[in-house]
């Protein structure tokens, strides 16, 4: 199954926040969207959920979902919205109570998640013996166990330090290497949409629309950050992202 957005627009009262956004999340690609605070990124990732509903404009789902598919679109997002009280493997199998999965199913796909996301040694310990990464590593687990068509990441590295993050990446990467999933990944921060993504969409200020979207050839598993060619995406994206978020500066000053 793919994402189809056509001509997406949407305000909240007087205050336009998405124009016109035409986009196709192709199968097995990660579509990273980036661009200034307050542009309408999480916006954007709430209409492609369903969450909301644009005021013009379509969001399709095209095609089937997976094999086992339980649910086509899941979220992360950047507070891990885990429940404390319930342990980690309570906290995954969250995501399959709705479903008439059968407790032997339901079993054998949160012991594969934990495995994923290499958490099967934690599989009872509550959120609050946990780090900020690991407390991610479970939401990622969760949304991964509805073998969803599109996994919708809203900023899921922000609360977490910078080495962590690094760490968080390189398990995206290994997840995505073993079996690749479609994603949309909302980020403010440019390293991790160019290590992540297979497209990013930068959007301007608000309201949102579509400045470019770039394309990055290079394998998730061998990008190298030494890479001219990476390193030229890189400072091409900065000065896009640059502009937009000096003029959405500018904007508010002025308020
Ligand atoms: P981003 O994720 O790019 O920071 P958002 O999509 O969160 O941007 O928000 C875009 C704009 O829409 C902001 O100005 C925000 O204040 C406004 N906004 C977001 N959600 C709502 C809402 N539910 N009601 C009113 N305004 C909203």
């Amino acid at each position: 199954m793919e994402l189809r957005l056509e001509n997406v627009c949407h305000a909240y009262g007087e205050t336009e926040v998405l124009r016109d956004i035409t986009l196709t999340v192709p199968r097995g690609r990660i579509v990273c969207i980036v661009g200034p605070s307050g542009c309408g990124k999480s916006t954007l990732l709430r209409m492609m959920g369903g969450l909301e509903r644009p005021d013009r404009g379509e969001v399709l789902q095209v095609g089937a979902p997976p094999q086992g598919c339980l649910n086509p679109l899941t979220y992360v997002f950047q507070d891990f919205a885990l429940l404390p009280w319930r342990s980690v493997e309570g906290n995954v199998a969250l995501a399959l109570e709705d479903h008439r999965t059968g407790r032997a199913r339901q079993a054998e796909i949160i012991s594969d998640v934990l495995s994923r996301t290499n958490l099967t040694e934690f599989a009872r310990a509550l959120p609050r013996q946990l780090s900020g990464g690991m407390k991610q590593r479970v939401a990622i687990a969760r949304a991964l166990a509805v073998n969803p068509a599109v996994m919708l990441l809203d900023e899921p590295l922000s609360a977490l330090d910078a080495q962590t993050r690094a760490l968080l990446m390189d398990d995206l990467v290994g997840l995505w290497t073993r079996a690749p999933f479609t994603a949309v990944y909302v980020t403010h921060n440019l390293a991790e949409a160019v290590r992540l993504g297979h497209q990013i969409v930068v959007l301007s200020r608000r309201p949102g629309q579509i400045r470019e979207v770039v394309e990055i050839d290079a394998p998730l598993e061998a990008r190298d950050n030494a890479d001219p060619a990476l390193e030229a995406k890189r400072e091409h994206l900065w000065t896009l992202m640059r502009d937009e978020a000096r003029a959405a500066d500018a904007e508010l000053s002025h308020v």
